[in-house]
């Protein structure tokens, strides 16, 4: 399994100075705890204005992530960006798919799958993002949702393609709820995405595949979800917002904080 990555959405939170602060902030906690356990990948998401002077101005120990991009080109899309602008300015990766952007911005499966083609296009990492509602779950047909999502998103990515993909699970019920998936809920969803991805692509890009979970992870329930052997690491929001319980998060992933 390759190195874990910890990734903190922060949605349309935060002011410039804010944004600043914690970037300060985050930077000296993560520089005291360099070193220890295993190696963690972080990676932080702020709101779009931010994300040129995030990824030229700060050196900080972690890579810089949109929350969204188009699935158009440029041209007469007012308010949109493409893959390549965010590239062009150093962004790292790109969050797709979330269920936020699914319910608010109607992006269908076809247009996450567009994102994802010209997210790899431009050079970006991505996390694609898929997760039932609990309607979905109580009529036991989380599986097939999921297995939809991830099926349109990245049928006809080549192994080298999705060796910059990582995948997150975010149950929708789970998501600013403060109610987390069980640790046997995860690992079983975790799993069947493993499965479903070794079907589509094969045993070796299944098993390279980092599958992370979101939905109200924090510290006090982050090592335990990252314990479970089919979770590579965390989509993290709300307590992504503080860098303290960030790092906290961060710290679990490295396998310093056991879990409780
Ligand atoms: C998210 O929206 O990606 C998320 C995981 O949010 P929260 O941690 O607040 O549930």
């Amino acid at each position: 399994m390759a190195n874990m990555l910890v990734a903190g959405n922060w949605k349309c939170n935060k002011l410039w100075n804010e944004a600043e602060l914690f970037v300060d902030e985050l930077s000296q906690i993560l520089a005291q705890g360099d070193g220890q356990g295993q190696f963690c990948e972080v990676m932080v998401a702020p709101p779009s204005p931010y994300l040129a002077a995030f990824a030229q101005q700060f050196d900080g120990p972690f890579f810089v992530g949109a929350q969204h991009c188009s699935h158009q080109s440029m041209g007469a899309h007012t308010g949109d960006f493409t893959a390549e602008m965010l590239a062009s300015c150093g962004v790292d990766f790109v969050i797709l798919g979330h269920s936020e952007r699914r319910a608010d911005h109607s992006e269908t499966d076809e247009m996450v799958a567009a994102q994802i083609r010209a997210a790899l296009d431009a050079g970006l990492r991505t996390i694609l993002c898929c997760g039932e509602s609990l309607e979905l779950r109580k009529l036991d047909e989380h599986f097939d949702w999921v297995k939809r999502q991830i099926t349109a998103a990245t049928t006809g990515l080549t192994p080298d393609e999705m060796a910059h993909v990582d995948v997150a699970y975010e149950p929708i019920w789970a998501i600013g709820t403060g109610v987390t998936a069980s640790s046997a809920q995860a690992q079983e969803m975790h799993a069947f995405i493993r499965a479903v991805l070794a079907e589509l692509h094969g045993d070796s890009v299944a098993s390279d595949t980092r599958i992370l979970y979101g939905g109200s992870c924090k510290p006090s329930n982050a090592a335990e979800l990252f314990a479970c052997q089919d979770v590579d690491g965390g989509l993290i929001g709300g307590a992504a917002l503080d860098p303290e319980s960030f790092a906290a998060i961060v710290a679990a992933a490295r396998g310093v904080l056991s879990p409780s």
